[in-house]
């Protein structure tokens, strides 16, 4: 039976990134409150959330001074656009807040509504800085294989999932997809390649050049990337990826895009990964832990040799939203950021907190049905498997990864399936002790996925 609002849901809500006629007969879980790492349903149920909702929770829920700002800006200032020659105060501070942390050679902020709108963002400043470069050729973008940039048009064709492109016919003309650096799929998994982690994170940087002298430096515009993928199953190069990255890049004279939605405002330990595997973007579209979800606010961090020509060169810049830097949560974002500096919540991560995850994390690998543990910061993903020596998987298309999760639900964790890959990303204000209960309930969940595919040894 259907409670009154999940029936209400089922009549009229059309849900994302669902199966809305499976989830017309199962009902959806309807989630009632939250407070510091937990959430809590309708039913009464106590959940850990080591999602931070999706990746963005940083700060943790319950936060009191948010919604005093958020009050105060309301009741001040709701909105105001940035359109015709206006400002407000908490677009232009968080604005120098933003550069202040950013890496020194980026000073401008772009603001938009969401991550998705960041990279049709992107897109558009790329493409109009070849152009007032008088390089009106350099058009294409290459992205990866298994990359999330989002869900618009021009978002999802950044990405590379087949099952987004598979519905509305894209990607879009003009963009390309390289390989992507995952080793336990492209090699651990597969007996007829033998390659160590270095080897292979070359091999994969070096699909980058291979593509580049294929369709020509003079029409390719920009290289995106996630610093690590998140949504594609938490995949962090190995050493040798990003450094070999960079050599190409610096050979051809090809912009860098590092989409930093996930990885931005303290998940490494860092405010930016680029800071942690010492990138030098020229663009970073920024998102989710901006304002740790509290509000929509996304938004672009120009380098300067773009922001450069854009300005000097460009005259009136044709884009934005109604909703760009909108005040209520610009100051919420502000106030935010300002709450992870005050309280020292990035460093923590770095010094104290994910040394101890990433501690903990590592024992999993040695369930029996653990193939591979790896992580990063507050970002963790072990790879289910029905034998460690060859890594075979459990179960046909990836069903192993549903059951898991059911299991992680039912023991009050949220752990979230990329195919047979559980991922976390918990808020960055996770104790010790509730560290240790994700844990206790990752290896009891792992236990109960062994046990339901008689894999107990
Ligand atoms: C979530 C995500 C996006 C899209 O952000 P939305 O706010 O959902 O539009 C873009 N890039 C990355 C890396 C993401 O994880």
């Amino acid at each position: 039976m259907h409670s009154d609002l999940q029936q209400k849901d089922i009549n009229h809500h059309f849900k994302p990134f669902s199966d809305n006629k499976e989830l017309a007969e199962q009902g959806s879980r309807v989630i009632a409150h939250a407070e510091g790492v937990y959430i809590f349903d309708s039913e009464g149920n106590k959940l850990l959330d080591a999602m931070a909702g999706l990746w963005c929770v940083n700060i943790g829920y319950g936060r009191q001074e948010l919604v005093d700002v958020a009050t105060a800006q309301m009741s001040k200032l709701p909105y105001y656009n940035l359109f015709f020659k206006t400002t407000h105060a908490p677009a232009a501070k968080l604005a120098e807040k933003i550069a202040s942390l950013a890496p020194a050679h980026m000073n401008k902020v772009f603001f938009t509504g969401s991550g998705s709108e960041a990279n049709d963002t992107v897109f558009r400043m790329v493409r109009r800085f070849w152009d007032l470069e008088g390089k009106p050729t350099k058009k294409t973008f290459i992205s990866r294989e298994n990359a999330y940039h989002g869900s618009t048009v021009v978002g999802a064709s950044l990405g590379g999932m087949g099952y987004m492109h598979a519905q509305g016919d894209l990607p879009i003309a003009g963009v390309e997809h390289v390989e992507q650096p995952y080793f336990f799929k492209e090699v651990s998994s597969k007996a007829d390649v033998d390659l160590t982690p270095e080897e292979f994170g070359i091999k994969a940087a070096q699909s980058l050049e291979t593509k580049i002298l294929e369709i020509g430096e003079e029409n390719i515009a920009a290289f995106i990337a996630e610093p690590f993928q998140g949504a594609g199953g938490v995949i962090i190069p190995p050493s040798t990826y990003w450094p070999e990255i960079k050599r190409i890049l610096s050979k051809y004279d090809i912009l860098l895009v590092v989409d930093e939605v996930i990885s931005g405002f303290g998940r490494t330990g860092e405010w930016f990964a680029s800071q942690h595997f010492d990138l030098k973007p020229d663009l970073m579209p920024i998102a989710k832990g901006l304002s740790s979800g509290y509000l929509p606010i996304g938004g672009v961090i120009v380098g300067d040799r773009v922001a450069e020509t854009l300005i000097e060169k460009g005259g009136d810049f044709n884009h934005g939203f109604t909703y760009s830097g909108h005040p209520v949560a610009a100051a919420v974002a502000l106030k935010n950021i300002e709450l992870l500096e005050s309280e020292g919540i990035v460093e923590r991560v770095k010094n104290d907190i994910s040394p101890y995850l990433q501690k903990r994390w590592l024992e999993l690998a040695d369930h029996p049905i653990v193939g591979e543990t790896r992580g990063l910061g507050m970002v963790a993903g072990l790879e289910l498997v029905k034998d460690k020596a060859t890594n075979e998987r459990i179960a046909p298309d990836s069903k192993a990864g549903g059951i898991c999760r059911d299991f992680s639900m039912a023991n009050g964790l949220i752990m979230r399936p990329c195919g047979d890959t559980m991922i976390i990303s918990p808020p960055l204000v996770i104790s010790h002790a509730e560290v240790d209960e994700l844990i206790e309930k990752a290896k009891k969940t792992l236990d109960q996925t062994a046990a339901f595919y008689n894999l107990v040894k």
